[in-house]
């Protein structure tokens, strides 16, 4: 019996865990080829930071490779197109290669600002291993950075620098608060004052007009809408990513921000599954792990044959910055709103009018996220 063949494209964790799932379900039933593009992975993108500030070295990143794999196929170089009625997806140089089901893990990039001076030398984001290296090599000759963003990437990216260089690091936001989508005003500033005990400095509702340069070649500041400026030889842009899509876009598949699934994972092309950074789920392109990971997972089983179904917990987000954990749970704006605080940490609880946790929000050393979460949807209790 020939074996159902399943394409996967992309080489980071969504397609790692794609791979692993659709083995796992189809056994000796389906061959797997994946085509990767970038030179490394599958890889833990948010250990880039840890690199960054010199406290791991690239072993950690380069120890694992889809290319030295005997269960699978690998083929390098990266997919250019995908003929979705011809079931192929089209490789450089003009071969192609067929597939039963096609999973598309293809992931995200960041985005960039369009500015005067964006061509300037030194302007930077982190994405890859390569970025993160391209950043390391220029920063002995430093003296300040500015870290556009204040979401989790650039907090990071931020903190590492400071921790590697000891050098002014200053993090600009148009935001007038820190982490706008996860976290209130109280709790911004909460985490504001912890990282400023740090090192770092914030340029909070400021909106970075174009970048300036005294030599017309590399950058030596940002320059804000309302006149002032900072100066910077080296910028991190941490403004988000959009998703990447490694076919023609010309309507033959349904496109949102993302690449559009329903709960099995499946595009609007029957057979075609899509996964992680590169997938619209429900409206939303989460960006996160979790999501990659459960996207992953029921995309591989269906990609073989299986039939499972995505189900995502209540809106939730956890990350690190240092050693602060920050999460943000189901619905943190409005409502009557319960504080607890000890040393240290934060923990803040919303709760509708008729007494229930409806959302809740940490920032600290030792805040507990699943405690809060199993508090979701019931009666709040003080000594909870
Ligand atoms: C610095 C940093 C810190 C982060 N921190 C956190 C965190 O703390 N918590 C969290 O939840 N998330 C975090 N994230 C986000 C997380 O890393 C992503 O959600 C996750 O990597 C998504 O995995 P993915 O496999 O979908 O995409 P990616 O990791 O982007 O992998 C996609 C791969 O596909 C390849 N590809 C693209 N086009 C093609 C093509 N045409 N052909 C073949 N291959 C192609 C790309 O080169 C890439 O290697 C962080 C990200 C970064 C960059």
């Amino acid at each position: 019996m020939d074996r159902k063949r399943i394409v996967i494209i992309g080489n980071g964790i969504a397609a790692e865990k794609a791979c692993a799932e659709a083995l796992k379900e189809g056994k000796d039933a389906v061959s797997i080829t994946v085509i990767g593009k970038e030179e490394y992975g599958p890889y833990p993108r948010p250990r880039l930071p840890e690199f960054l500030s010199g406290k791991i070295g690239k072993d950690v990143f380069t120890s694992k490779k889809f290319s030295d794999r005997k269960d699978i196929t690998y083929i390098p170089g990266g997919a250019e197109d995908v003929d979705f009625q011809a079931k192929s997806v089209l490789l450089p140089g003009g071969k192609s290669i067929g597939y039963d089901s096609l999973v598309l893990c293809t992931g995200s990039v960041p985005n960039r600002l369009k500015i005067d001076g964006s061509d300037f030398d030194s302007i930077y984001s982190l994405r890859t291993i390569d970025d993160a290296e391209e950043i390391i090599s220029n920063l002995s000759s430093t003296s300040s950075i500015v870290v556009i963003g204040a979401g989790l990437l650039g907090l990071e990216a931020a903190l590492a620098l400071k921790k590697r260089t000891g050098i002014a690091v200053t993090v600009v936001e148009s935001a007038k608060s820190l982490l706008p989508r996860e976290l209130d005003e109280e709790s911004a500033s909460f985490l504001e004052n912890m990282l400023i005990g740090k090192g770092l400095s914030f340029k909070k509702g400021a909106s970075a007009s174009s970048y300036i340069s005294k030599d017309g070649k590399s950058v030596s500041g940002v320059l804000f809408s309302d006149g002032s400026a900072v100066e910077a030889s080296i910028v991190i842009e941490a403004i988000g990513v959009h998703p990447v899509f490694p076919f023609q876009v010309d309507g033959k598949i349904k496109i949102g921000r993302g690449i559009v699934i329903n709960e099995c994972a499946e595009t609007s092309i029957e057979g075609v599954y899509a996964a992680g950074d590169a997938a619209e789920y429900d409206s939303r392109c989460p960006g996160l792990v979790s999501f990659a990971l459960q996207s992953a997972r029921v995309a591989g089983i269906n990609a073989a044959g299986g039939n499972q179904k995505l189900i995502l917990p209540p809106s939730s987000t956890f990350m690190k910055v240092d050693d602060i954990s920050i999460y943000s749970l189901g619905k943190i704006k409005g409502g009557n709103v319960v504080e607890k605080r000890s040393e240290g940490n934060l923990e803040r609880f919303f709760i509708t009018e008729d007494g229930k946790v409806e959302g809740a929000i940490g920032v600290g050393k030792s805040v507990d996220m699943m405690k809060s979460l199993s508090f979701l949807g019931k009666p709040f209790s003080p000594e909870g």
